[in-house]
This record gives structure tokens, C-alpha cells and sequence, in this order.
């Protein structure tokens, strides 16, 4: 069974403030650092650090080799990486004093996936792979008929939530990681109430299984007929940027390997506590050891 996570790279470049910047503000920011991330790149990272091998598909423009390196340094397969002649997406990140993040994104090449690279990346996949998706690359409805027409099963973290998303085959999807923001906007639902959300979706998409992530709260997961819960692990809050990306890649690689839903929860949960208590995007992202050892350092 091959992994494939046909996602964004971006350049993010983090500004550190005391508060976020308010309409018709200037302000400095205290401290600014550049990193590897989008959701896409980091969500394999996450997965091979969690040691599944995974192929990353999508496209970088030359002003991203370091995206590719970072890929590759942290044992992605960057094989049907494509890199094109304009600038590389990247994001603007906002940290305040007290770790949360507010973020603008820039497409640049990630909204360049044509359909005839889709079909050749495709290609080399057959039914029972893996295919995991976000929201942030171009020609994802076509990604997903035609992984589903070869019988790949289909992963979706439906982040982040724009008008781009109601238009895709989301019945096609076996597997949705999402925060409750999302969760809210995919559904409709207008108070931030988890079971609500999972009613609604287990309602509209009765063959998926789903995984609510709920912040400093933990995660549930819901699906044919079995429900769980995690809460998290109690950490200081250093930059919770890259804390849903690393739940992501740990709860499929966990599945993967043919985890139970609470195990997956459990991994996924120490894993992302990991991330939240450093700083950055990619580089906050703990290793399978390091997720292992976990329980003895908080205590
Ligand atoms: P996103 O980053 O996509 O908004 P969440 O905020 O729900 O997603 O965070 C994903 C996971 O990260 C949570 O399910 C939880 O396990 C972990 N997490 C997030 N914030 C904290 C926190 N303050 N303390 C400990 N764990 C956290």
C-alpha cells in the first residue's frame, strides 16, 4: 500500500508581536523567521517523521528548492514533485504573545496543478493506496475522481474552508480530519457544538469516518458505529501553527499501519502537544521517538 499527499508547500514567513495587528495598525514585530510549511508539506513531514514512507506530489516554483530539501531531508519521496517557472506559495504567519497564529496565504504554484500532471502522478498508484488531500492546491476535484476511479482511498482535511470546497465530490471521501471551524462551515452548523457537527456530517457522508480535532481540548473520532475520544495533553502553548497538520500525518500514519481509532487518537494527540509547545511549522513537528518518550517528559 504506497501513501501519496498531493499538497501546498509554502514558504512561511513568521512575525513574532505581543498582539495581533488591529485595521489601520502599524506595528514591529518583535522577532521574523522564515520556515519550510504548508499544509501539504507539512503533513508529510509529519507522516514520515512518523515513519511512513509517503510520495508528496504538487508544484514549487525556483525559488523553493529549499521546500523540496526540506522534504527530502526529513525521508519524503519528492519523485513527482513539479517545479515550475513562477514564485512558490507561501504564507505570512502572525504569532502573538500568547501562541496563536492568524495566517495569510499566497497560492503562487500551488494553484498551478494542471489535470494532465494529476494523470500522470496518478498513474503510478493503484486501488487500496492512500491518497491524502487539504485545501490548498488547484484541480481537486479531478484528483479526487480519479484516485477514486482507481480505488485509492481518499483522506480530507478540508483546510481551509472556502467557497472552492462545496464544489468537490466530498462523497468520494473515506477519511475527514477537521478542526471545529471547519467542521461548523462544512456542515453548516452555527454553534461550535461537536456533536451537532458529527451528526451532520455522519448524515451527509454515511460511508466516511471522521476525526474532529477540538483544539486545547483533544479529538474525537466517529464512524461506523464506533466513537472515541482524546482529550490533550496539558502543555504551555509556545505556536500552535503547525498543530493540526502534525495531528493529521500522525493520525493516517497511524492508520496506516492499521492502528485502532483510539491508538491513532492517542498518537496523534502526544504528537501535536509535541508541535504546540515549539516554535514554527515544519520543524515543530516531533519523530515517532520522540512522540514514544513523550508521556515520560511531561511528567
Ligand atoms: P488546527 O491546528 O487545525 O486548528 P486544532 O486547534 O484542533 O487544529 O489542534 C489540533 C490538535 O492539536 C488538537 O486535537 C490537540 O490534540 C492539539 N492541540 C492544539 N492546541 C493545543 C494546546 N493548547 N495544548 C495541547 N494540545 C493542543
Amino acid at each position: 500500500m504506497k501513501v501519496l499527499n498531493f499538497g501546498s508547500l509554502n514558504i512561511d514567513k513568521v512575525y513574532k508581536v505581543v498582539d495581533f495587528v488591529q485595521p489601520g495598525e502599524t506595528i514591529l514585530s518583535l522577532d521574523y523567521q522564515e520556515f519550510c510549511g504548508g499544509k501539504g508539506l507539512n503533513q508529510s513531514i509529519a507522516l514520515s517523521r512518523a515513519g511512513t514512507m509517503v510520495y508528496h506530489a504538487g508544484a514549487i516554483g525556483e525559488d523553493g528548492m529549499r521546500l523540496k530539501s526540506a522534504l527530502e531531508e526529513a525521508g519524503v519521496k519528492t519523485t513527482f514533485l513539479q517545479v515550475l517557472s513562477e514564485p512558490s506559495g507561501h504564507a505570512v504567519i502572525e504569532v502573538d504573545g500568547s501562541g496563536q497564529n492568524r495566517i495569510i496565504v499566497t497560492q503562487g504554484t500551488n494553484g498551478r496543478i494542471t489535470k494532465n500532471y494529476v494523470d500522470e502522478v496518478l498513474g503510478h498508484f493503484e486501488k487500496g493506496d492512500i491518497l491524502l488531500l487539504q485545501n490548498e492546491i488547484s484541480n481537486i476535484s479531478h484528483i479526487m475522481e480519479n484516485a477514486k476511479a482507481k480505488g485509492m482511498i481518499i483522506a480530507l482535511n478540508p483546510s481551509p474552508t472556502n467557497k472552492a470546497l462545496y464544489e468537490y465530490p466530498l462523497n468520494l471521501v473515506d477519511i475527514f480530519i477537521l478542526n471545529e471551524k471547519e467542521g461548523m462551515a462544512l456542515t453548516g452548523t452555527p454553534e461550535c457544538c461537536q456533536e451537532k457537527i458529527l451528526d451532520c456530517l455522519e448524515k451527509r457522508y454515511p460511508e466516511a469516518v471522521f476525526v474532529l480535532t477540538l483544539g486545547a481540548e483533544g479529538a474525537c473520532y466517529r464512524g461506523r458505529g464506533e466513537h472515541c475520544y482524546q482529550a490533550a495533553f496539558s502543555i504551555d502553548a509556545v505556536d500552535t501553527t503547525a498543530a493540526g497538520d502534525t495531528f493529521c500525518g500522525y493520525f493516517m500514519a497511524e492508520y496506516v499501519n492499521g492502528k485502532r481509532p483510539t491508538e491513532a487518537l492517542l498518537t496523534a494527540t502526544k504528537a501535536s502537544a509535541i508541535a504546540v509547545g515549539r516554535k514554527g511549522a515544519s520543524p515543530s513537528i516531533p519523530t515517532m521517538e520522540e512522540v514514544e518518550e513523550f508521556p515520560e517528559i511531561i511528567q
